[in-house]
C-alpha cells in the first residue's frame, strides 16, 4: 500500500498493514484486528509515544525476567505479527522461553504463529499441539491450555496483549505477570503485577534495550527496584497523562482552518 511519507498517521497505518498481512498469513485472528483498534484509540490519547511511567514499568519488568527461574514470553497472533524478531531477541537477552498462547486457538493458527517466530530466529517455540497439554485451573477459554515446560512452571510470564481472565488466573497461580496494554483501565492492566502502558511496537524494543543494561547489574539492586515499584501508581500516572493531554487539547485551537 502507498502511504505518503508525510501522512500524519503514517506510523499507525504501517502497523495496520503489518496486522493485515499477519491476518492473510493466518497468524492474526479477525478479532485481533478489532482488539488492535481499541489499543489504537488509547495510543492516540497518549500521543503515540513512550511515557516515563512505561519506561519505569519496562525496567522493573526486565528486572523480574532477569531474576526469574523460569521466565516465559506468551505470544498471541497480534504480537507475532507486529514484533516477531523483537520477541526472539528479548527472549534471548533475558533467557526466557517462548510459548504460543491463543484466545481463539486452532491448530492452524498455532502453527502459523510458531512458524512466524521460527522464521524470525526462534530456536524453540512451546505450546503448539500436544505440547499444550497442561491446563490453567478455572479458565474456560482456549487460553487455559499451556505447556508443562513453559507457562505451567513459569514464575514470571510476559503476556503482551493479554485477556483479563487469564491474567487473573495466572496471578492466582502465584505467578508474576507482566502485561503490555495501552488501556490502563483494562482488567489485564489492573490485574497484572507490572503493566507497561505503551504500544507493543515501542514496548518490546524498549525492554530489549533495558535488558542489555540491567543484565550486568547486581541482583540486590534489581531486587530493590522490584521492591520499590508500585503498579497502582503507574496506572494512575497513565490516566493522569491522558487527562493532562486532554486538558491541554481542550483549551487549544482545534479547527484546522479557523
Ligand atoms: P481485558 O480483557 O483485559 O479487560 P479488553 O477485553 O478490554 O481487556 P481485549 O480485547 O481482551 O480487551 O484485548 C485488547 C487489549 O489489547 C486492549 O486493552 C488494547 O488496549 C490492547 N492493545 C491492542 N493493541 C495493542 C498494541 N499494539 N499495543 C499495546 N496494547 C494493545
Ligand atoms: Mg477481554
Amino acid at each position: 500500500m502507498n502511504i505518503p511519507p508525510n501522512h500524519p498517521r503514517r506510523e499507525s497505518l504501517l502497523i495496520r498493514e503489518r496486522l493485515v498481512e499477519g491476518f492473510k498469513k493466518g497468524v492474526v485472528a479477525p478479532e485481533g484486528l478489532i482488539a488492535h483498534g481499541r489499543g489504537e484509540c488509547f495510543d492516540y490519547l497518549l500521543g503515540e509515544r513512550t511515557h516515563d511511567f512505561a519506561l519505569k514499568a519496562a525496567r522493573v519488568a526486565v528486572a523480574h525476567m532477569l531474576l526469574a527461574k523460569h521466565p516465559v514470553i506468551s505470544v498471541n497472533g497480534n504480537t507475532a505479527a507486529l514484533v516477531p524478531r523483537e520477541i526472539v531477541e528479548l527472549a534471548e537477552t533475558v533467557g526466557a522461553k517462548i510459548e504460543v498462547n491463543l484466545f481463539y486457538r486452532t491448530r492452524e493458527r498455532e502453527e502459523a504463529v510458531a512458524r512466524q517466530l521460527l522464521e524470525h530466529g526462534a530456536v524453540e517455540v512451546l505450546g503448539v499441539g500436544e505440547d499444550a497439554s497442561a491446563t490453567i485451573p478455572e479458565l474456560f477459554s482456549e487460553r487455559r491450555r499451556v505447556s508443562p515446560r513453559g507457562i505451567l512452571i513459569a514464575d514470571v510470564v510476559l503476556v503482551p496483549l493479554e485477556d483479563g481472565d487469564r491474567t487473573e488466573a495466572l496471578r492466582r497461580m502465584g505467578k508474576t505477570v507482566i502485561a503490555v496494554d495501552l488501556n490502563p483501565l483494562s482488567r489485564t492492566a489492573r490485574a497484572a503485577s507490572v503493566t507497561i502502558v505503551d504500544n507493543i511496537v515501542r514496548a518490546i524494543p524498549l525492554m530489549i534495550k533495558e535488558a542489555k543494561q540491567l543484565k550486568s547489574m547486581e541482583k540486590a539492586r534489581l531486587e530493590e527496584m522490584i521492591r520499590s515499584y508500585d503498579n497502582n501508581a503507574v496506572l494512575q500516572e497513565a490516566l493522569r497523562a491522558i487527562l493532562e493531554r486532554l486538558r491541554e487539547l481542550s483549551s487549544s485551537q482545534l479547527l484546522i482552518n479557523p
